[in-house]
């Protein structure tokens, strides 16, 4: 069969494509341990405080990228030149309009932030929501997480008990009531004062939401909680002797109604990038579909970005040079070696550097919802994000399992003895970094993906994950690799295959 010899002949190029060999390696050999330190030297330099989104450092780590593009001779690809940017709004609660009312054994007046604490979802729901109070007691039944109660329009409520490390709620009585028609769920905790101001802080801390993408309204209601004896006193109930109860689950209509008005406080919109590059396909039809190659430019700042960093001793940077200036790195590099390669591959290819990804996904989230390409034209997507620590000659592909890049990847891996670069299977699967990446915003699109990934260490999200600290001769191995890969996916005559039970559980499932 013609394709499969064109597929598997990686050391004699395809014959439709027309690559030298030794033009392939000329521009694989554009990529260097040098290359690979100057660039994470420039991005995760002290100077760019850790790049959070937004901040001047990631404006400026954006044009950094937008220059090598345009250095490289890549098309902008963004809404404006390289660049694609996206709104995020910071909000807070307005405590001053905000109320909430329990009309039961003693009418009460609570007030977020001082009384209750919200649980903030997005988004949050605007209008009044009152009705009846159903309480749940005893230990959760997952084959019967209803009790047998009717919750439409009613609160439901439920006992939870505080360990160290907070409270835990069954996700599974969240959604089995929210999908039966409650407006919103309740929480009574025995959390003990310091965790419980520590919540009531939350309540009125800013947030920050990506605008512009759909909103899980299936979470449009309300949830809050109170301490026990808020409960005992308004709902006249006995928190601790309820919480006592173990088995027996059920669920009983209190003589209590709840409503609940939360109302936010827009305090300031910003916006962030996305930088895009593409290098046009030599083939007349294949060019206008897309290999991808992603990384995320941004991390996580300093101490008041709050996104987590802590500072240590005299330190108080998370500069990210392994996540993922790596990876921004991986993306400019592969960049560079396709540009210099004459002809371009069959197929072409885009390079995206995406911020935002410490936050949650948001701006690989939003390019998903305004691609600047179309989307159904991605053949896949090839995410680097941490690939510049850890072992020398293994390196971690996510996904492999799902679709036939991963045999793919383990030809050209094999084809390329001298890389020694083992790409592996997921050896987390617990750890759900398939979900974790901006490659999954392509991947619930529909879109194959390989995620590559050294694995976390003791300097991850820290201070100490500083330029010194990588390893470029290993990285600069694992980009070749991506690289040989990327030329294989982009000359192929057919493009990648999701294996089926993994679209199913990916796309079609988590859409
Ligand atoms: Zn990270």
């Amino acid at each position: 069969m013609r394709l499969q010899l064109c597929l598997s002949a990686v050391l004699i190029p395809c014959a439709l494509a027309s690559q030298t060999p030794a033009a392939v390696q000329r521009a694989a050999n554009s990529i260097t341990p040098e290359g690979v330190r100057h660039h994470i030297g420039v991005l995760a330099d002290d100077s760019m405080l850790g790049r959070a989104t937004p901040s001047p450092q990631l404006e400026q780590t954006a044009r950094y990228v937008a220059e090598q593009f345009r250095r490289f001779g890549l098309k902008p690809a963004g809404d404006t030149g390289y660049l694609q940017r996206y709104t995020v709004t910071q909000r807070v609660v307005d405590t001053q309009a905000s109320v909430i009312r329990i009309a039961g054994a003693a009418p009460a007046t609570l007030k977020p932030g001082s009384d209750v604490y919200v649980l903030r979802f997005t988004p949050l729901p605007t209008r009044e929501l009152s009705g009846p109070v159903v309480l749940f007691t005893g230990t959760p039944d997952s084959a019967n997480p209803l009790a047998g109660a009717d919750v439409k329009g009613a609160w439901a409520a439920i006992i939870a008990t505080a360990m160290p490390q907070g409270i835990q709620i069954n996700p599974e009585w969240v959604m089995a009531v929210l999908r039966a028609g409650a407006i919103g769920w309740m929480v009574i905790s025995n959390r003990p004062d310091a965790q419980w101001q520590n919540r009531l802080a939350r309540t009125t801390a800013p947030t920050r939401t990506l605008e512009g993408v759909p909103s899980d309204t299936e979470l449009a209601a309300g949830a809050f909680e109170i301490r026990d004896a808020t409960a005992a006193v308004t709902l006249g109930i006995d928190p601790p002797a309820l919480r006592a109860r173990t088995g027996g689950w059920t669920a009983r209509r209190l003589p209590a109604t709840i409503s609940y008005l939360v109302k936010e406080r827009e305090l300031a919109r910003a916006s962030a990038p996305n930088v895009i590059g593409v290098l046009e396909g030599s083939d007349p039809t294949l060019k206008s579909e897309y290999v991808f190659f992603t990384g995320h430019m941004d991390h996580i700042g300093t101490p008041g970005a709050g996104e987590g960093c802590v500072a240590k001793g005299a330190d108080s940077i998370c500069n990210g040079a392994d996540d993922d200036a790596s990876g921004t790195t991986a993306v400019l590099e592969a960049a560079e070696a396709f540009a210099r390669l004459a002809p371009h591959p069959r197929r072409s290819l885009a390079f995206m550097t995406v911020s935002g990804e410490e936050r949650g996904l948001w701006g690989s989230q939003f390019f998903s919802e305004h691609p600047t390409v179309p989307l159904a034209n991605v053949v896949a997507d090839l995410n680097s994000d941490m690939v510049g620590r850890n072992w020398k000659d293994t390196i971690v592909a996510i996904g492999k399992e799902h679709s036939n890049l991963g045999a793919t990847l383990n030809r050209v891996a094999a084809a390329h003895p001298e890389l020694r670069m083992t790409p592996i299977d997921d050896i987390w699967p617990q750890e759900r970094f398939y979900f974790r990446s901006d490659h999954y915003n392509f991947a619930r699109k529909g879109v194959p993906i390989l995620f590559f990934f050294n694995g976390t260490h003791a300097d991850y999200h820290q201070v100490g994950d500083s330029p010194d600290k990588i390893d470029a001769e290993k990285e600069s191995r694992i980009v070749k690799l991506l690289f040989y890969l990327g030329l294989e996916v982009a000359n192929a005559a057919e493009r990648p295959k999701w294996n089926p039970e993994s679209y199913k559980q990916i796309v079609t499932g988590g859409n």
